[in-house]
Formats: C-alpha cells, structure tokens, sequence
C-alpha cells in the first residue's frame, strides 16, 4: 500500500483514547465521549457504541422512560433493529442506514425497546448533540429519516447523518454549525475535505483506522482538534466509522445523568421533575418500566 497522502495539520493533534466500558440498559457500550479532558466535540457531547449483542422480539435495548433537557438524541445502527418511543407520540423502529433524531428541548421522555418482531444481533451507536441557548428551553420534536445521503468516496461509502461532507447534506436538524457521518470502509486510502474552523473526531466502532502515524482500534476515539483542512484515513481492512465534528461548543455545560443543563440547579429542578411526574416530561406508555433519577451530587462540575 502507498502512503497517505499529507494527512493536514489536524492528525498532527491526535490524542487517541479507548471508550469506558458501561452498561446501558441490557447492553455494554463502549463510551467514547464524554472523556477526561475532552467534554465535547462541537456540539457533540456524548457517544455510545452499543453492542454488538443479541436481541430477541422481547428483549431489546430494554432502556424504559427516561427524560432528557438540552440536548439530541442521535439513533444509529450498524446492525439489527430497535423500537423508539416517545412522549411526543413517537412509535419509531429504526433500521441499519436510518436516523433517530430526537430534540429534547425543555423536556421529552423516551424508551428503546424490542420491535416485538426482530430477533438477532444489535449494533449501533447512540449520541447526544448539546442544544444551544436558543433552542434549549424549547419544544421537543422527532425526526425519523428513512434514507441519507450516501457517497463512494476513497475505500468507501460516506453516510452523512447531519450536516454536510463529501459533497452530501442531510436533511436532518441541526442547531449548531455540525456534521456527523458514517463510514463503511474497506482497505485503501479515504480523504476527506474537513473546514479548518472546526474541530473533529473519529470514533472507531469495527475494525481500526491509521491517521498518520497512529492506529485507532474499535472502540476507540481519536481528537483531531481544529485547523485542519483534510483528513485522510489508511484501512488495512474493513473498518466502520464515525467522523464527528462542528464548530467549538461556545456555551459551558453542566452534563448530569439524561440533562444538559448550564448549572447544578437546572440540573436538580429536572431531576425534581421528573420525580414528580411532572407535565414537562410528558407521557407514554411502555412495556418497560421507568427509570427513576439517582440524586445530584452536591457539586457537578462544568465542562
Ligand atoms: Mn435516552
């Protein structure tokens, strides 16, 4: 195999670590943000790689109502399917190449559930997108899309999820200025065009990436920090990943259990919220039982 092209200035950056193991649900994930150091990426301030594990038409992702303020839930699967449900009335299954996107706003509740018909493996990832000022304290919404754009590039295909890259723009929401994608590789050599005004990152969910002089293993992300202007990714084999990235975040935030919030009071009335019942977080119904809140900790530090 030659060697990469000038991988730009921002692999010259690259901090690379491991995702944490956790449980979410029935399911293992691998966090891959947030981590010590590195709170958020753009607006992206968390990322799951859930699985793979098996599934049956009973037992899924088995996540009961749970609330979220502040920020999107972003629903992608490399393999299987899930079963979304909302307080907005949602009744979503989603599919390896579809999106969830679920704006949380001043309030929504949502479970992820088995499909009642689906049983095999599941494999995805499971994001969140922090909301600025604006839309923060807003309404709640839903979007499912069944198709993205999609595009050979390099050893592959790029999915784009939100934003643009590639020369393909998602029709999916987005408050900040933001692109998440997906890349399904094989081996060769994929370059990116990348805007040097923001920062990025790559999550590894299968197989592993060179950038440069580094190797980036499955379950693993890697920080490319700003100023780049092209990216380019080595794959030895198939390899599938995620390219994250945005505009700096400006506002400072307090992550804490399901919220983003500013401070530990906004934080705490939630939680009380939730607790309550209140109408905020509305209403569904689920075969899965509702999580209840664990207590603040007195001090949550910002990001
Ligand atoms: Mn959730």
């Amino acid at each position: 195999m030659s060697p990469p092209p000038d991988a730009s200035s921002a692999a010259e950056d690259l901090e690379v670590t491991a995702g944490r193991a956790a449980t979410v649900g029935r399911f293992d994930v691998r966090r891959a943000l947030p981590r010590r150091g590195r709170r958020t990426v753009g607006a992206w301030c968390f990322c799951d790689l859930m699985g793979p594990a098996g599934v049956t038409e009973q037992s899924g992702l088995d996540i009961g109502p749970h609330p979220h303020i502040g920020l999107q839930t972003v629903t992608w699967l490399l393999e299987g399917e899930a079963l979304h449900r909302d307080s907005l009335g949602s009744e979503q299954v989603i599919r390896p190449g579809q999106l969830n996107l679920m704006t949380a706003g001043h309030g929504v509740s949502h479970s992820e559930e088995a499909t009642g018909r689906y049983r095999g493996p599941l494999e995805g990832a499971q994001l969140w997108v922090a909301q600025p000022a604006s839309t923060r304290d807003g309404p709640a919404a839903f979007e499912h899309h069944g198709q993205l754009p999609a595009v050979a590039t390099g050893a592959g295909m790029v999915t784009v999820l939100i934003g643009e890259l590639a020369g393909e723009i998602s029709p999916a929401r987005h408050d900040t200025p933001l692109v998440g994608a997906d890349l399904d590789l094989r081996a060769g050599i994929t370059t990116l065009e990348l805007n040097p005004r923001w920062e990025y990152a790559v999550v590894v969910a299968r197989g592993s990436v060179e950038i440069g002089p580094a190797v980036i293993p499955a379950g693993s992300l890697a920080y490319l920090g700003l100023g780049g202007d092209g990216l380019a990714l080595r794959t030895a084999g198939a390899a599938r990943l995620l390219l994250l990235g945005g505009e700096p975040f400006a506002e400072e935030i307090v992550m804490w259990w399901n919220f983003v919030a500013r401070t530990r009071d906004e934080v705490a009335g939630a939680r009380r919220d939730w607790e309550a019942g209140a109408e905020r977080f509305g209403r569904f119904d689920s075969p899965l039982a509702r999580i209840p809140a664990p207590a603040v900790p007195d001090v949550l530090g910002r990001r």
